[in-house]
C-alpha cells in the first residue's frame, strides 16, 4: 500500500470523456489498494477565459475578485470528477482550497502556499474516500480565495503531498515525461527516466515547461519524489518500467539515480532581451546604481557581464532581463544615464540563452571548454556566458537557436 497524489492537467480533464478516463486511473491505483488523492485544473482553456472576462469586465481589476472568478474553473472539474468516480463505484468527495484549508499568503492572483494541515485529508484517504482537490487555488488570510499563479496546480498538488507525507505525486500531463531537450527541436531528444530534484529545477527555470518551476521549488525542499507521465496512457495498461512505474520520469533525489550522466539536458529561454550600458564609471557602488533602481522596479536580472576596464576609468556591464520588461528596464536607466553617468545604451531582443545541465559537472572538467568549441565550429558567437556547478548558459542570436540546441544535443551525446 503506498499514498499517492495524482495531478492531472487542464487537457487531461477538458471533457467528459477525458475525466472519465482521468476516473480510470484513479480507480487503478484504488484497486491496487493505494490511499489516493486527486489534484485537477480546470477543462482546458477555461482559466484563459475566465481571466479574459476579467479583463473586459475592468482592465485594473480587483485581485481578490479576479480570485473568486478564475477559481471557479477548478472547482467545476474537482465536482464532476468526483461525480464520475461515484459513478464508477469509487469513494469519492471533492475539496475546495479553503475547505483542506490550504492556507496561501494575502498575494492575490499569484499567492504562496503556507503550513497546510493534512489530518482532515490524510483521516479520510485512510478510510479509503479518494479526495478530489480543486488546485491553483487556496485561502489567503483575509478569509479569501487566492490563487496560486497560472499553472499553480502542480504546485498545489506537490504540498499537498508533502502535507500528507505522500510516497510520490504523479503529475499526469500531455506529454509523456521529461526530455533531454525540446523534442520539436531536437527530434532525437530522449525521455529522461530519472532526474535529480536541482536538474529539474534549473531545467523549469531555464525553459522547460513541463512543469511550473515552483512546484519542482517545493518538491526539491520537501523531497516529495514527483513523476512525470502521460494522461494519455491506456489506464488499463500494465504498470511496468523502471522500478515499476510506467513510462514517464521521475524526479527525485540524486542518490535514487544510478546511472548518472555529465550533461543531463539542453534548455533553451527565447524570452531574454541583453542590455549593456558603455562606458560606466570603474568605481565602488556602480553595480548597486544601475541594478538597484531595476530591482526596485521589481525587474528581474539574470546574466550581468562586466569587463575589467584598461584604463581604470570606465567599464562596460552586460545583462539579461525578461524580453516583456525590456522596455521598461530601459527606461529605468535612461532616467537614472546623468546620476549614473554612463555612456552609450544598447539593447538586443532577439537573443536566446541556451543552457547545458547536469549535476555530473560538479565532478567533471572541460564541459564548458566543450560548449563553446562546438558552439565556434559552427559559428555561432557567444554573447554572454554564466555558469554554476551544475550549468552553464550561454546568450546567443535567436536565429541559432535550433543549430545550438542540435549541436549541444549532440555534442554531449544525449541523441537516443
Ligand atoms: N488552471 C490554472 C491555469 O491554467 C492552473 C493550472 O492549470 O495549473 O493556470
Ligand atoms: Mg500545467
Amino acid at each position: 500500500m503506498a499514498r499517492l497524489v495524482l495531478k492531472f492537467g487542464g487537457t487531461s480533464v477538458a471533457n467528459l470523456d477525458r475525466i472519465r478516463n482521468v476516473a480510470r486511473h484513479v480507480k487503478r491505483e484504488v484497486d491496487a489498494g493505494h490511499q489516493v488523492a486527486v489534484v485537477v485544473s480546470a477543462m482546458a482553456g477555461q482559466t484563459n477565459m475566465l481571466v479574459d472576462l476579467c479583463r473586459q469586465a475592468a482592465p485594473l481589476h480587483d485581485a481578490r475578485e479576479y480570485d473568486a472568478v478564475v477559481a471557479s474553473g477548478e472547482q467545476v472539474t474537482s465536482g464532476l470528477l468526483a461525480i464520475v468516480l461515484q459513478e464508477m463505484g469509487v469513494n469519492a468527495r471533492s475539496w475546495q482550497g479553503w475547505q483542506i484549508p490550504m492556507r496561501t499568503d494575502g498575494a492575490h492572483g499569484a499567492a504562496r502556499i503556507g503550513e497546510i494541515d493534512g489530518e482532515r485529508l490524510i483521516e479520510r484517504i485512510s478510510q479509503g474516500q479518494v479526495a478530489v482537490i480543486a488546485g491553483f487555488q487556496g485561502v489567503a488570510p483575509d478569509n479569501r480565495i487566492s490563487t496560486l499563479g497560472r499553472g499553480g496546480s502542480d504546485t498545489s498538488a506537490v504540498a499537498i503531498a508533502a502535507a500528507i507525507k505522500a510516497d510520490r505525486c504523479d503529475i499526469y500531463t500531455d506529454v509523456d515525461g521529461v526530455y533531454t531537450t525540446d523534442p520539436r527541436i531536437v527530434p532525437t531528444a530522449r525521455r529522461l527516466d530519472r532526474v535529480a530534484f536541482e536538474e529539474m529545477l534549473e531545467m523549469a527555470s531555464l525553459g522547460a515547461k513541463v512543469l511550473q518551476v515552483r512546484s519542482v521549488e517545493m518538491a526539491m525542499v520537501h523531497g516529495v519524489r514527483t513523476f512525470v507521465r502521460s494522461s494519455f496512457d491506456d489506464p488499463d495498461a500494465p504498470q511496468t518500467g523502471i522500478g515499476n512505474l510506467p513510462p514517464g520520469t521521475l524526479i527525485c533525489d540524486e542518490d535514487e539515480i544510478v546511472e548518472q550522466q555529465v550533461v543531463t539536458g539542453i534548455a533553451f529561454a527565447k524570452d531574454e532581451a541583453q542590455i549593456s550600458i558603455r562606458n560606466v564609471a570603474d568605481k565602488p557602488g556602480v553595480a548597486h546604481a544601475v541594478f538597484g533602481p531595476l530591482a526596485e522596479a521589481n525587474i528581474n536580472v539574470d546574466m550581468i557581464v562586466q569587463n575589467i576596464s584598461p584604463d581604470g576609468k570606465t567599464t562596460d556591464i552586460t545583462f539579461t532581463v525578461p524580453e516583456t520588461e525590456y522596455d521598461r528596464a530601459m527606461k529605468v536607466l535612461e532616467e537614472r544615464r546623468e546620476s549614473v553617468g554612463f555612456g552609450a545604451i544598447e539593447g538586443a531582443r532577439n537573443v536566446v540563452k541556451v543552457s547545458v545541465i547536469g549535476i555530473g559537472m560538479r565532478s567533471h572538467a572541460g564541459i564548458a571548454a566543450q560548449c563553446f568549441r562546438g558552439l565556434a565550429e559552427k559559428g555561432i558567437n557567444i554573447r554572454a556566458i554564466t555558469t554554476s556547478e551544475i550549468k552553464i548558459s550561454v546568450l546567443i542570436d535567436s536565429a541559432y537557436t535550433e543549430l545550438a540546441v542540435r549541436t549541444l544535443h549532440s555534442l554531449y551525446g544525449l541523441d537516443g
